[in-house]
This record gives structure tokens, C-alpha cells and sequence, in this order.
């Protein structure tokens, strides 16, 4: 069930407009309105769920798509090579609790990250 308060439930719904990147039954792609880098994308499961271990938990096959579309979406934009992050806690960097991945690709990265 979508969640009214959740900003990315309502992405999907179509309430709060996003640059769509790539949209299937189950996963959602679309540009980070503050961009890391030259492709910036975020990548979340259509259903609500808060984070990556609950996703791996309840629908192992929709994150496994999450990661094909994401590793897609990095072969068109950037040639192949991407980092997908999962920030999982408030802690380290958390802010919505709609799992997404981050797919970032177009430059070089540095490690560890900050
Ligand atoms: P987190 O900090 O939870 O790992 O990542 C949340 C991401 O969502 C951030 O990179 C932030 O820039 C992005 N974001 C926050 N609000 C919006 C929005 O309204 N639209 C889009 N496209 N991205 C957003
Ligand atoms: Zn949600």
C-alpha cells in the first residue's frame, strides 16, 4: 500500500512530478534532484517498502530488478561502470524511507566514501 506521508510513494503516484528515467510494474526510475554526478539516479521498488533488508526480505525478485535496471540505466548513460548505494539508517545518510538505490555513474569515485 502506498504511504501518503512517504515523498517517493507520491513520486510514484504521480503527486510530486520527477524526470522518469525508466518505469516497469514493479521499479521506478528517476533522476536525484540534487545530482552527485553526471548520471544520478535513483531506482525504488513501485510498493512501499522502508529500506534494503526489508525489500531483500519481502520481494527478493524486485530488488533483483532494481539492480538490472540500474546497471542498465549506467550502460546507456556512462558506458557500464556505476556505484549503487543503499543508505540504510539515518545515520549514515538515510533521508526517505522508501528504499532507493543510487546509481551513480559519469566520473570517477573515490574510497572510502565520507
Ligand atoms: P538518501 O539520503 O535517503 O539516501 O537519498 C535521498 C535522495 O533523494 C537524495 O539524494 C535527495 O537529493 C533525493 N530527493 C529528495 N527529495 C527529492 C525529490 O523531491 N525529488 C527527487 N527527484 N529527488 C529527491
Ligand atoms: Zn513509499
Amino acid at each position: 500500500m502506498p504511504e501518503n506521508d512517504c515523498l517517493f510513494c507520491r513520486i510514484v503516484a504521480g503527486g510530486i512530478p520527477a524526470t522518469e528515467v525508466r518505469r516497469t510494474d514493479r521499479v521506478l526510475a528517476f533522476r536525484d534532484v540534487n545530482p552527485q554526478a553526471p548520471t544520478h539516479v535513483l531506482v525504488i521498488p513501485i510498493e512501499h517498502h522502508a529500506d534494503l533488508p526489508a525489500l531483500a526480505a519481502a520481494a527478493p525478485e524486485v530488488l533483483a530488478e532494481l539492480v538490472a535496471v540500474g546497471s542498465q540505466i549506467a550502460r546507456d548513460e556512462a558506458g557500464g561502470p556505476f556505484r549503487m548505494v543503499f543508505n540504510t539508517g539515518a545515520e549514515v545518510g538515510q533521508s526517505v524511507f522508501h528504499v532507493h538505490g543510487h546509481v551513480l555513474a559519469g566520473r570517477s569515485f573515490t574510497w572510502p566514501p565520507g
